[in-house]
């Protein structure tokens, strides 16, 4: 609890200013894109952090966990 990782909390904080800029491999166009703050569509925040949906660049919709949970939830889908 509370170590490591920390920094990306500012970032999120601060999405009505500064919104998160982030890459990520779109499923749809098999590319990893640069995903822009005006490209966020929603932002859910739940206990296992903070969920980021965003139409990526092919129009696609796509959906990332970032936050304290992520890790965990990536380590899952790898072991799946
Ligand atoms: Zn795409």
């Amino acid at each position: 609890m509370g170590s490591g990782g920390r920094g990306w909390r500012d970032t999120i904080d601060d999405t009505s200013e500064e919104a998160p800029v982030f890459s990520h491999h779109c499923t749809a166009c098999d590319r990893t894109q640069l995903i822009f703050s005006s490209q966020v569509t929603g932002l859910t925040n739940d206990e296992l952090g903070i969920a980021v949906s965003f139409r990526c660049w092919c129009g696609a919709e796509q959906a990332t966990l970032t936050g304290k949970g992520a890790r965990l939830a990536r380590t899952a889908a790898v072991a799946a």
